[in-house]
């Protein structure tokens, strides 16, 4: 039998979707890998059911319907003071997944390098290697996760084509302020590299945090590439549906990338979120606010386990410190977690470049009861993880 390609050995396959697997063998709370346990809004359940009786069945344009793409520069442009055009600005991709991979294969050319904040969303460094790039990684120091201005400073003057921007940041919890923004776009436009943002959890923002967007920072559309979802606002992780936002220019070659990696999102889906896009600024305000009493009964139940914890300013992880339990290797730990206490939770050491083997991540988009469930299991968790037979 032929070798299968260098390129498959060098990465790894996603500990989160491992870690999902791991849960379900186990019989275990999933707060591993990052999607509801609750259904979309029920319009976006109806519109469905009638995609599904009446179509369309057959591929929509490649580069999005024009129903969804319509909708989407609609929305997008209300929240982003943009104004973004339909027909110019946007591809309809399978996932932010498949949009961020053909935001990377549109910008990038092999061997050039693409700066990586540490931890990252792990499949940011599969994509930079898929796309032939080289990662420079920075630094989001534990437990704030701030970059340090000078550490990028130096990872820009190795002239990077592009930075991976996740804002709010997945796994941190971090949303990135004006000023943070400022320093990356002035550091970018002088090595003129691309800033690729993955903004999916846009609407995930917990007061007094404000999510900005980076492609409307002043005189920064051109020079971003706005990946983005519907998984996440819409609690519709399965129905695979994201987007590319960028300049004429760049959409051009995302749309042909795009072409021939998918063809195309799924149609009848495509039609049926238009539901979710034309929902008023309500349903946002109230999906913060779900967000919000989420994110403080789990932090509740943190609070309960004797560790350290970082709260999250946006997003729904959150990154917990196991150093107080004396344990020292975060998958041991979280297989540990799986089977004796019943609930999963992701290794934090899969997120991070550097050798960080203290920290491990829950998600919290999750109904009150498997919160509460999920939190009546960590309560003391410290104690019980100290006096666990097979503590490494
Ligand atoms: N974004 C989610 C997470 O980080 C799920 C990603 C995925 O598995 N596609 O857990």
């Amino acid at each position: 039998m032929p070798d299968t390609s260098r390129r498959v050995a060098t990465f790894t396959e996603s500990v989160i979707r491992h870690m999902t697997r791991l849960a379900n063998a186990h019989g275990a709370i999933n707060l591993s890998q990052g999607f509801p346990d609750f259904d979309p809004p029920e319009v976006l359940k109806q519109a469905a059911e009638h995609a599904g009786r009446h179509g369309p069945h057959q591929y929509a344009v490649t580069w999005g319907a024009p129903a969804f793409r319509q909708a989407l520069a609609r929305k997008q442009s209300h929240f982003t003071g943009l104004s973004i055009d339909p027909d110019a600005n946007i591809v309809v991709t399978c996932g932010s997944t498949e949009a961020m991979m053909v935001a990377m294969m549109t910008a990038c050319n092999p061997g050039d390098r693409v700066i990586v904040f540490s931890p990252f969303y792990e499949n940011y460094v599969a994509d930079t290697i898929l796309s032939g790039a080289e990662p420079i990684y920075v630094p989001l120091h534990p437990p704030a996760f701030r970059f340090d201005e000078a550490e990028l400073r130096a990872a820009f003057a190795q002239k990077p084509k592009a930075i991976i921007l996740c804002n709010p940041a997945n796994p941190s919890g971090r949303v990135f302020t004006r000023s943070e923004l400022q320093t990356i776009a002035q550091l970018a436009a002088q090595a003129d590299a691309f800033v690729i943002t993955d903004e999916v959890y846009e609407h995930i923002v917990f007061a007094p945090h404000l999510h900005t967007y980076f492609a409307a920072l002043p005189g920064l559309f051109e020079r971003t590439i706005t990946c983005g979802s519907l998984s996440k606002t819409y609690s519709v992780t399965g129905w695979r549906l994201g987007y590319v936002i960028a300049a004429p220019a760049v959409i051009a070659g995302a749309r042909k990338v795009h072409d021939f990696l998918t063809v195309g999102a799924a149609a009848p889906l495509q039609e049926a979120a238009v539901a979710g896009l034309n929902l008023p600024d309500s349903y946002y305000a109230e999906l913060q606010a779900s967000y919000r009493a989420k994110r403080e009964l789990f932090l509740g139940f943190l609070g309960q386990t004797g560790l350290r914890f970082t709260e999250p300013e946006g997003a729904y992880y959150a990154m917990v410190d196991i150093a107080d339990s004396g344990w020292t290797d975060d998958r041991a730990f979280c297989d540990w977690l799986v089977k004796e206490v019943g609930v999963a939770a992701v290794p934090g050491s899969s997120f991070f470049h550097e050798p960080v083997h203290n920290l491990i991540r829950f998600h919290f988009a999750k109904r009150p009861e498997t919160l509460e469930a999920a939190g009546q299991r960590l309560i003391g968790l410290r104690e019980r993880a100290a006096q666990a037979p097979g503590r490494v």
